[in-house]
């Protein structure tokens, strides 16, 4: 059975002709659906087409496992979609667990949604990707999660989600094709119509699928993990880096500037091996600031969030000063930079972290 959140609004339209319905009902139907309310209860349209889509079509929108809230307003869902399988059929299987989080900023609200139900990337620090790919999830399904936390935090007083990160479990640009209806879907004027400059993607470095993105031509911001100065240290932390080089990494976020003229963003997680500093030494600022030094990007610093896991951890955070310091000498090399806050870091810190410790349990 398809799911309802799948469909483009003129997927909507063809779906209903058998029906014989007028062209504008397809318009409704999409509009209401993204407001995230049950199907059965879109008020301006006859009954028996409700009742026709709900039987013809999966229109559940995810289930909440767990909500936990931060002290500094942070709310972290952990939700489980149907297992489906490569073919698209639902079973008995346990259900899929993807976990989602709103963050409450001076500009709005920022949803950081899944893309895929764990990640094959295997990056040594991640938790999302420990227990490799179970699958990729559908564009209703990304959109899915949107809706929901969007419904459940709008208030006459306030908007609910306003920026959308790519940023949860997964690797968006290893599941480029529902990822990409998913940025048309969420975009789309009749829909939520979240402004594609408020959605950011983060990738791990999937050079041609760069590439291929920009030729999108989309204005979303892009963010690429970068964690390390050059190819020998990101080879050790991220598999990813044995099949580009940082060179070919970088060339393809030029091209990403030159045909989006949105400015790239690097993100870069601080990280000790061994109690000395792995990728957070001062000279490693300067090779960082080097590499993307001469075209509009910016670096985003972030201190590595420990896995709860992984109690003998190799990797553990810097000190503030060791952090401070790093950033001072990217900023003195003429490279932006700031450093971001872990907000909800008391509530199961980096995303995947809540995921995998309720599987654990479980
Ligand atoms: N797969 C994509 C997007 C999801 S991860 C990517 O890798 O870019 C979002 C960001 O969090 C990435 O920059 C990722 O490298 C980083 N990240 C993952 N685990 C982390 C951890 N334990 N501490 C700090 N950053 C982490
Ligand atoms: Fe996957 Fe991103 Fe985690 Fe790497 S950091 S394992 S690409 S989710």
């Amino acid at each position: 059975m398809r799911y309802i959140y799948d469909l483009t609004m003129e997927e909507l339209q063809t779906t209903l002709m058998p029906l014989n319905a007028p062209k504008f009902r397809a318009g409704q139907i999409f509009t209401a659906l993204h407001q995230g309310g049950p199907v059965v209860e879109i008020s301006n349209v006859p009954k028996d087409m409700r009742t026709w889509l709900a039987e013809n079509f999966n229109c559940d929108l995810p289930e909440i496992i767990t909500e936990q809230v931060s002290r500094d307003g942070t709310k972290k869902y952990l939700l489980a979609y149907r297992h489906r399988d490569d073919q698209g059929q639902t079973g008995d299987a346990q259900p899929d667990l993807i976990e989602c989080v709103l963050l409450n900023q001076n500009y709005g609200n920022t949803l950081c949604v899944s893309t895929q139900v764990g990640c094959r990337m295997g990056c040594r620090f991640c938790a999302s990707g420990k227990n490799g790919l179970v699958r990729n999830l559908t564009a209703g399904e990304i959109l899915a999660e949107v809706l929901l936390i969007n419904r459940l935090n709008t208030t006459p007083a306030a908007r609910g989600v306003t920026n959308i990160v790519l940023m949860g479990s997964g690797e968006p640009l290893d599941n480029y094709d529902n990822v990409m209806k998913f940025l048309r879907l969420v975009t789309a004027p009749t829909g939520i119509n979240i402004s594609a400059r408020n959605i950011s993607l983060s990738t791990s470095g999937l050079v041609p699928q760069i590439k291929k993105f920009a030729d999108e031509n989309m204005q979303v911001n892009l963010c690429i993990s970068m964690h390390a100065p050059n190819d020998e240290l990101r080879q050790q932390i991220m598999p990813v880096a044995k099949r580009y080089t940082i060179r070919e990494l970088v060339d393809a976020a030029k091209y990403y500037f030159e045909k989006t003229h949105r400015r790239v963003i690097f993100e870069y997680s601080l990280m000790m091996k061994d109690g000395v500093p792995f990728n957070c030494a001062v000279n490693q600022a300067r090779e960082l600031a080097n590499l993307v030094r001469g075209f509009p990007a910016h670096i985003n610093l972030i201190n590595l969030n420990p896995l709860h896991f992984d109690s003998n951890a190799v990797l553990t955070p810097p000190s503030r000063e060791i952090a401070m310091a790093f950033m001072d000498a990217v900023i003195k090399s003429g490279v932006s930079c700031t450093m971001r806050k872990n907000k909800g870091d008391d509530i199961d810190g980096a995303c995947g972290q809540l995921r995998l410790r309720h599987m654990e349990q479980n």
